[in-house]
């Protein structure tokens, strides 16, 4: 068993630290504050090859795969989380597009997000329930050569910054009722909705859209009518867990940071407080905590990679990566005192951020319903 990163990986980890260290700093008080996700970065992350991680070069991408994605976005989110957050999603449009559409499809829309010209979107979740993807109410019906679509999607990330969504709507019923679309956000009766207002992440995008009698062109249609359902999830599952698991990763290096900094410079009795072992005992917690997370995430994304199935550890990751970053959040919080509830410390925001990781890309219980389903299978009779 291998252990470590390639040389070019490792490249790739520090031009990316370097990049979220000199450049998203500056922005974070207007992100917290206007809840804007700063467009201005977009190029210049293209240029580093975040927008285009995994888009392969004939696209416009660097093409290196999930766990140098993984690296990309835990290195993001080490610095501010609405990054990886906004930075995620826009893979999923990318994997979306590239696994299920044509080769004009994808002539068509992947440089444009492989080279930061947009965001990419992937809109699932309707008012209705976003863990009930069959239960959805958006309907998108076929009239001579048009899908005509109506409905409403919402806590959808990148909403207002995109060009254009992807678009997953009822074309029938059950399992094979639904497909995916590609929607430009100026066809007529594509509409923005209300763009939401969180307690954490502040700095991504996350809000509605509205589809009133929206027509679109049957080219538009990604992979076969009937087949949305394998698109969401496939890519919910291999994209979203594991883009969800890394954010949350990247939070939790940053609570580790926090948590550490903080126990070597408060002083009480006469020396910093990481001398004391119930300090010690919380650290090692939140340390143990990221190492597991650590390895689940790398894990799932390198299984990824080469082509295995990996919904089980995707899920897996995300939805342990995810409370284990509110969990050790807690504890950074209990070693900085009242200090650790005040907006001048990062840990109140790691917290925030954190709790909000939890639902986004899937819910926990969802997750574990999955790993469930695979735990148990040996046992089946
Ligand atoms: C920041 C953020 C960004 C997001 N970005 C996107 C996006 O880009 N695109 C998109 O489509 N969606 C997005 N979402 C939506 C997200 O995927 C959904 O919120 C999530 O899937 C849960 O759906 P829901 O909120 O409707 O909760 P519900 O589905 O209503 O769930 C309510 C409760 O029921 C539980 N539950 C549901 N099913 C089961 C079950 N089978 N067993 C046990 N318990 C169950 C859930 O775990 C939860 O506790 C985002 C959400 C957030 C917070």
């Amino acid at each position: 068993m291998e252990f470590a990163f390639t040389e070019r990986e490792e490249l790739l980890r520090k031009a990316v630290r370097e990049f979220a260290e000199a450049e998203i700093p500056p922005k974070m008080e207007a992100m917290e504050e206007t809840g804007e996700f700063p467009m201005d970065l977009l190029k210049p992350m293209a240029q580093v090859g975040i927008t285009g991680i995994i888009t392969p070069p004939e696209y416009g991408g660097v093409g290196m795969g999930y766990l140098a994605r993984t690296i990309v976005l835990e290195e993001l989110g080490r610095v501010c989380a609405a990054f990886p957050m906004a930075l995620q999603v826009h893979h999923m449009a990318c994997a979306a597009l590239n696994d299920f559409g044509t080769d004009e499809q994808k002539k068509k829309y992947l440089p444009a997000l492989a080279t930061g010209e947009t965001l990419g979107v992937v809109a699932v979740t309707d008012p209705s329930g976003g863990s009930d993807l069959i239960g959805m109410k958006t309907v998108a019906e076929l009239k001579g050569d048009k899908y005509i679509l109506n409905g409403r999607k919402c806590f959808i990330t990148n909403s207002h910054l995109a060009d254009f969504w992807i678009v997953i709507a009822k074309t029938g019923e059950g399992a094979k009722g639904l497909s995916a679309f590609i929607v430009d956000k100026d066809t007529p009766g594509a509409k923005l909705g209300r763009k939401e207002n969180k307690f954490g992440l502040r700095g991504a995008n996350t809000g509605e859209l509205v589809f009133d009698n929206c027509e679109i062109s049957k080219e538009n249609l990604i992979g076969q009518e009937g087949q949305g359902l394998t698109v969401a999830l496939k890519t919910i599952s291999e994209t979203g867990r594991t883009g969800m698991a890394a954010t949350a990763l990247g939070i939790l290096q940053a609570i580790y940071e926090e948590a550490g900094k903080f126990a070597n410079e408060r002083v009480l009795y006469g020396k910093p407080i990481s001398t004391l072992q119930a300090i010690q005992f919380l650290v090692a917690e939140i340390y143990t905590q990221l190492d597991i997370c650590r390895l689940l995430n790398y894990r799932a994304s390198w299984m990824k990679d080469k082509d295995m199935r990996c919904d089980t550890e995707t899920g897996m990751a995300k939805f342990y990566t995810c409370n284990a970053a509110v969990e050790a959040a807690k504890k950074a919080i209990e070693i900085h005192g009242s200090y650790g509830i005040m907006k001048e410390y990062a840990i109140q925001r790691l917290f925030r951020d954190a709790m909000v990781t939890v639902p986004a890309g899937g819910t926990a219980e969802v997750a574990k319903a999955g790993i469930g389903r695979a735990a148990l299978a040996p046992f089946r009779k």
